[in-house]
Formats: structure tokens, C-alpha cells, sequence
């Protein structure tokens, strides 16, 4: 019943038709009144999981969060959904707060938002005040700030135990996007919440591909990955202020529409390159982190880091900045190991050894994933404890072939460089030396060495790779500090004097999977509408003086732009399309959208609209008499993956995989497609020993962990 109410609010306040991920249990759980802590990943959705509630229950929610600088848009969003919101925080005036505290007085708010220092700030005054209002939930948003044990510890937060005490029966909602095992168990402990449920989403961004390259000449090799993407959005980071300037003023030179956003920068300018960025009139944004923290920009096609990110979560969280609408999208990171030393004097916590260790194990793990040979995304989400059976295809590693060859020539050719010269130099002295460059930094004496040119023949992008490798399989070693030179090791002495052989790893692309991939993209939406859309989009905008995005999201606008609405019941199928915008906007886009198709002759689309809130009903078919079989496979044939169809019918992967199962015997699915082909055999042998006919468990108990029941199914179906 709850729920029912909950979806029918979910639709006219916020536009949308169906819960994602754990939404629907996390409301459910406060509706309760139970406490509980939610993971999902940026992006997912943790907002509506306190908003809802708030929404549903008599009295006031409290939201906690650190990001001051969110607030107000988070406050003005609401407010243009209909729901009573405010905010309390240090750049308001006194006179600001008292009204927010007259609001909160009357019983008129719904959620509040504050930040952690500002519910403790004098004492427990601000507590004794919340004890004299109707409270209904606390919500603490980026809980991850609890724990010592997580990247941005905020010794404010530790407050935030009180709570519970002051508060016994006020339940408690506490939302992050990365939290390990260590960090739950702390926030959970710290929080006071010890029977809380855990609600934890899959972390996987399967639209994400994921690339590392090795960090030289990055600035020509950012050019060319810009110039291939001229049309797209994305973000830049860089480690310091000063690089951000200088390189979007650099871009600038090259024709590029850049521009840098920083904590350095004046407020006014960094708004105003926040919103032309967000408004899309400025297509790159090179950063430092202080941008990105809950920017909802849903056609950020690409995250590009300069530097090296201090661990794992940061990482992940920033390149989560791409692809909230689904659509693929990129994050290239450009690594060397010298980052990852120049990052360990920031990784040290004065006074604190702990702390400092956990930094520095953290800062080494995202060094081991720069340098990484296997899948990207298995890594990743082995970090964050959820496991991939299989590699994604869609990283560097899946789609490149690691093949080992006979290096030991070219191994004593570097190892006898680096001896030669006296293991005091780095890596570019030394492939500059075997490549016999005249350039001036070429010492006289070494030029008349016997070894000096020696490796003229090979790409010094290659000769990189080969030391990369060589110092991996420890014949050579990198010595630590600012200036790292290398040196010979133990090893070393098996090459250049035992003649031991070395393998080394050829990479090679594979091209044709690459291909594929890219081809799969599609934008199925009018470009020209879109941003005939855009434009009204912006006038209201400015005229409300709030980010387009509180108007309505880019995913609205390409699904106005997809489905072209022609009347208000279409209009209002929408995701994105909640009852006050629909009286606020629905007219004048409406008006956009007709305009357009009668000059382009075109009708309504919106019976494309897949049916996501069918998602729980029973009746296999759609209003448009689609069976929802069939929807699936015209997703598959059309190209998206099973994971991809999941996301964007609100099904599970194995549903999809059910209903794609039943087209193999009409022979519209292939069995290949469905099962790797390595897997086809073992099963088959597998039902035929068993003599297994139609029953799936046993076969499965049979082989195994490796072998997943749709894969056994699918195998049944074609036998
Ligand atoms: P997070 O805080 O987890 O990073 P947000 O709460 O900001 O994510 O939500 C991200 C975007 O997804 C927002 O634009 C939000 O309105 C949208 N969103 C949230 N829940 C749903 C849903 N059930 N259906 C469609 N869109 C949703
Ligand atoms: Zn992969």
C-alpha cells in the first residue's frame, strides 16, 4: 500500500515511472520507521530514497551534507518539483536563517538541509531546537565522511553519533557512493545504527569504457583525442589550479572551447563556467576535484584524467561523471609511476601514522590499476567487493592482446644502457641514448660509447613499454624520489652476463573489437530538436535563475526529443515530467515539439517508449500489445546488451536472459549469443551424462560456479 503511494508520488512530483536499483526497498525500510544505510553508485538515485520518505511522513526531514556549495540547487530542484525545502549554512545572512527557522516553526517544510558543523554548532542549541519540532527522518548524505578508513574522512562528521542518541526513534537514512567493507562497518558503529538495513546496488557502469595511457606527450595525445570528439561534453581533471588554468588556456589556443573551474577561481566565475558548461555552450571543463560533486549533467560523454587520482573511490567516483544517460562513454586516465610517487607527500596525515598508511595503501592500489593487464572493470568492482565472472569487453585490456615474444636481445640492449652510463639516469635519458638522439641533453661521453644508438630501430613508445616490462619482471629496477633513475638489480646479471632468456609483451588493439563497439552507440533522438529544446529550456531558466537542469534534464529532453510527445497524456509519459513542471513548462515545449514535426512531417513515437512501470505488473503484454518478450528482443536486436536492456526496463540481467532464451528454438536468437562459445560443449556433455531433459539444477551443481542457470537453459532450449 505504502509503495503503491510512494510510485504514485515518485510520478506526479518527480515525473518518473519506476524505482531504480534499491530505491523502493530503502523507502519501504524508513516508511517503517526502520534505519537504514544505502549504497549506489553516482548517479544512481540516493536522493529520491530520503526525499520520498519525506515526502510521505508527517513532520520534517533533516538532511546532513557537506556540500555547502550544493545546497541551494538541491533546494531549488526540489522546490520546482513542488516540495517545501530550505537550507541552512554559513554563507547565509542572519536574517536569511531566522526565516528558515520561522519556516521550520510553522511545520510548513518538508526537508531541510544542513551542514554536519551547523547541527552541533553552539553546543546542542540547534539540537534542543530540532527536540521542539516534528521530526520524521534524518538523512545523512555522503556518510562515507564518517570513517577514517574512506578518502575524505570529515572529523565533523564523528558528531553525528549523537543523533541516535538524542533521537532514538527518528529513523535514520545514511547514503554514499563508495563505501568498502571497513567503511560500512564504521558508519554503521559511528552512526549508532547497529540493526540498520544494508541495501548495497551493483556498482558497474557498463557504459563506461574505461582506458589507460601511459602519461607522455599527453598534451598532443589529448588534442587528437579531443579532435575526435569535437561535438561531445566532457570533463578534464587535473591535479593543481595553475595546470588547470594553463591547460584550458592551451586548449583555448588550439581551437578548443575550454574552460577551468577551481576552488581558486572567484565564485562568480566559477558559476558562470559551471553553467555554460552544464548549458553545453562550453563543451570542455578542465577541473580540479573541487568540480563534479553532484553536477547532473547527463551528456558528459567523456572523463579525461592529466593526473593520477589519489585512490580508487576518487577515481571512480569522477569517471562516474560520464554516461548518466546510459549512453557509452569514455574515461582515459593517462599514468606513470611518477605520479604516484609526487602524490605520496599529499597522501601523509600530519600526526596521524594510521591514517597515513591507509592513504598511501590506497594511492599504491590506484597505481596498480594504471598499470594493469587484465579487465579494467573487474578490478574496479573487486574493489568496491562485488565480483565479475567474466571480462566486460568494454576496457583497453579486453579489447587488447598481451602476446609475449623473445625480448633478450633487446633486453641486454637496455640493461647494458643503463650500465653503461652508470645506472644514473632516468628513463628518458636512457631510450634517448639507445635511440642515438642528437639532442643537446645527450652527454659527449656517452655519445661515443658503443651502446649508443643502438636501439635506433625501435618506437620510443615501444622502447617505454619495454623498460615498463623490464622493471616489472624486476631485471631492472626505478629508484623512488622526485628525479628516479634507473638501476640494475640482481637479475640483471642473468641477462647480460648468463645470457638467460627474457620474454617481453607485445601489445597489440584489437581493432575489429573496438569497432564494433563504437558502432553500437546510437542516438536514436533529433539532434536538431534537442537543441531546439535546449533553447526554450534556457529562457526558462534564466528567467527562474536556476541551472537548466532543475528545468528539466538532458534525459527528458532527449526522451521529448526520441518519443515527440503530441498532446498532454503523451507528454506526460515522459520520465522526467512530475505534475507542477507539467503545469509549469508543458505547454511551451509541447508547443516546440509540435512545431517541429509539422515542418518535418513527423508523428508521435511514444508507443517506442519502452514500459518501464509495467516492471511488477503481471500481464505479459504492454498497452500497445507488445508482449514484453518481444520487447526484449528488439532491444538485443537492435544492439544493446542484456545488461543494457536490464538497466533500461528496471528488469534483472537473468530476466532478460529468460526472455532472450525463448527465441533460440524459433531460431531468432542465437545460442552463441547468449553462451561463449568455450561454454557450449562442457554444458551440452554435462545434460547428456546427466540425462538431465529439462531439469537445470542438477547440471548446474554438476559444473559449477563457472556456469550460470541462463547459460544452462539456453543450451536446453537449443538441444
Ligand atoms: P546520486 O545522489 O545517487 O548521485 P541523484 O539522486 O542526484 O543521484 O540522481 C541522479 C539523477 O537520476 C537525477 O537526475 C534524478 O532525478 C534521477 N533519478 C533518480 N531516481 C530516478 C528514477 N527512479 N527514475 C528516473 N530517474 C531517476
Ligand atoms: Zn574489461
Amino acid at each position: 500500500m505504502n509503495i503503491a503511494r510512494a510510485k504514485e508520488i515518485l510520478k506526479r512530483q518527480f515525473g518518473y515511472d519506476s524505482f531504480r536499483m534499491n530505491q523502493e526497498q530503502a523507502i519501504e525500510t524508513i516508511l517503517e520507521k526502520k534505519d537504514c544505510i544505502v549504497l549506489m553508485p553516482t548517479g544512481g538515485g540516493k536522493s529520491l530514497c530520503y526525499q520520498i520518505p519525506a515526502l510521505m511522513l508527517d513532520g520534517l526531514t533533516v538532511v546532513v551534507s557537506p556540500l555547502i556549495a550544493l545546497m541551494k540547487d538541491q533546494v531549488d530542484a526540489l522546490k520546482n518539483n513542488g516540495v517545501e525545502a530550505a537550507f541552512l549554512n554559513s554563507t547565509q545572512t542572519n536574517r536569511e536563517q531566522v526565516k528558515v527557522f520561522q519556516a521550520v516553526r510553522s511545520g510548513k517544510l518538508k526537508l531541510l538541509y544542513v551542514a554536519p558543523e551547523r547541527l552541533l554548532q553552539s553546543g546542542e542549541q540547534f539540537i534542543e531546537f530540532l527536540k521542539s519540532v516534528n521530526l520524521s527522518l534524518f538523512a545523512i548524505d555522503e556518510a562515507h565522511c564518517i570513517s577514517s578508513w574512506g578518502h575524505d574522512f570529515r572529523p565533523e562528521y564523528m558528531q553525528l553519533a549523537k543523533l541516535k542518541i538524542h533521537f532514538p526513534n527518528i529513523p535514520l537514512i545514511a547514503l554514499t557512493a563508495t563505501a568498502d567493507k571497513l567503511v560500512r562497518k564504521d558508519i554503521i558503529e559511528r552512526l549508532n545504527v547497529r540493526n540498520a538495513a544494508l541495501f548495497v546496488s551493483s556498482f558497474n557502469r557498463p557504459n563506461i569504457f574505461y582506458t589507460v595511457e601511459p602519461k607522455r606527450n599527453s598534451f598532443a595525445r589529448l588534442l587528437d583525442y579531443l579532435e575526435s570528439r569535437r561535438d561531445e561534453s566532457g570533463i578534464v581533471y587535473c591535479l593543481s589550479r595553475n595546470s588547470a588554468d594553463s591547460l584550458a588556456a592551451d586548449l583555448r589556443d588550439e581551437g578548443f572551447n575550454a574552460l577551468p573551474y577551481h576552488a581558486g577561481l572567484e565564485k562568480e566565475t566559477r558559476d558562470k563556467h559551471q553553467e555554460l558548461f552544464l548549458k553545453d555552450e562550453t563543451k570542455i571543463i578542465v577541473a580540479t576535484i573541487a568540480f563534479g560533486m553532484g553536477i547532473d549533467k547527463s551528456n558528459v560523454r567523456f572523463v579525461v584524467h592529466m593526473d593520477l587520482p589519489k585512490n580508487i573511490e576518487s577515481y571512480y567516483q569522477e569517471t562516474g561523471r560520464a554516461g548518466r544517460d546510459g549512453l557509452q562513454s569514455d574515461a582515459l586516465l593517462f599514468f606513470s609511476w611518477g605520479d604516484v610517487n609526487k602524490l605520496k607527500g599529499f597522501a601523509e596525515v600530519d600526526g596521524n601514522k594510521t591514517q597515513s598508511e591507509i592513504m598511501l595503501n590506497k594511492l599504491n592500489t590506484m597505481g596498480k590499476f594504471g598499470d594493469l593487464k587484465t579487465c579494467r572493470r573487474k578490478f574496479l568492482l573487486h574493489y568496491f567487493s562485488e565480483d565479475l565472472t567474466e571480462d566486460c569487453g568494454n576496457c583497453d585490456n579486453c579489447n587488447t592482446t598481451f602476446e609475449r615474444f623473445d625480448g633478450t636481445i633487446i633486453a641486454q640492449k637496455a640493461l647494458s644502457a643503463v650500465y653503461r652510463t652508470g645506472q644514473r639516469f632516468g628513463l628518458s635519458y636512457l631510450i634517448d641514448f639507445l635511440r642515438g638522439s642528437q639532442a643537446k641533453t645527450i652527454r659527449d661521453e656517452h655519445k661515443n660509447l658503443k651502446t649508443y644508438g643502438i636501439g635506433a630501430d625501435i618506437s620510443k613508445n615501444n622502447w617505454f613499454d619495454y623498460f615498463k616490462d623490464l622493471i616489472a619482471q624486476e631485471y631492472l629496477a626505478q629508484t623512488e624520489g622526485q628525479y628516479p633513475t634507473i638501476v640494475l638489480t640482481e637479475k640483471s646479471e642473468d641477462v647480460l652476463k648468463k645470457n638467460v632468456p627474457v620474454n617481453l609483451i607485445k601489445v597489440t588493439i584489437k581493432e575489429d573489437k573496438k569497432k564494433s563497439l563504437v558502432s553500437k552507440v546510437s542516438h536514436p533522438y533529433i539532434k536538431e530538436l534537442f537543441d531546439d529544446l535546449k533553447r526554450v529550456r534556457t529562457t526558462f531558466a534564466k528567467s527562474e535563475n536556476v541551472p537548466p537542469y532543475v528545468v528539466f534534464s538532458d534525459a527528458t529532453l532527449v526522451e521529448f526529443a526520441t518519443y515527440l510527445p503530441q498532446n498532454e497524456a503523451e507528454l506526460r509519459k515522459i520520465s522526467g515530467v512530475g505534475e507542477l513542471k507539467f503545469q509549469k513548462y508543458g505547454a511551451d515545449f509541447l508547443q516546440e515539439i509540435k512545431n517541429y514535426c509539422e515542418i518535418h512531417k513527423l508523428q508521435s513515437r511514444i508507443n517506442l517508449k519502452s514500459p518501464k512501470h509495467e516492471r511488477k505488473s503481471r500481464t505479459k503484454r504492454d498497452e500497445h500489445g507488445q508482449d514484453t518478450y518481444s520487447i526484449s528482443l528488439d532491444m538485443f536486436n537492435s544492439g544493446l546488451s542484456i545488461e543494457e536492456i536490464a538497466e533500461t526496463r528496471g528488469m534483472t540481467k537473468s530476466t532478460i536472459e529468460m526472455h532472450l532464451i525463448r527465441f533460440i528454438q524459433s531460431g531468432e536468437v542465437s545460442l552463441e549469443d547468449l553462451v561463449l562459445y568455450r561454454k557450449i560443449e562442457p554444458i551440452k556433455n554435462a545434460i547428456t551424462r546427466l540425462n538431465a531433459g529439462f531439469a537445470v539444477a542438477p547440471v548446474k551443481e554438476f559444473l559449477g560456479e563457472d556456469y550460470s542457470y541462463a547459460e544452462i537453459r539456453a543450451v536446453m532450449a537449443a538441444m
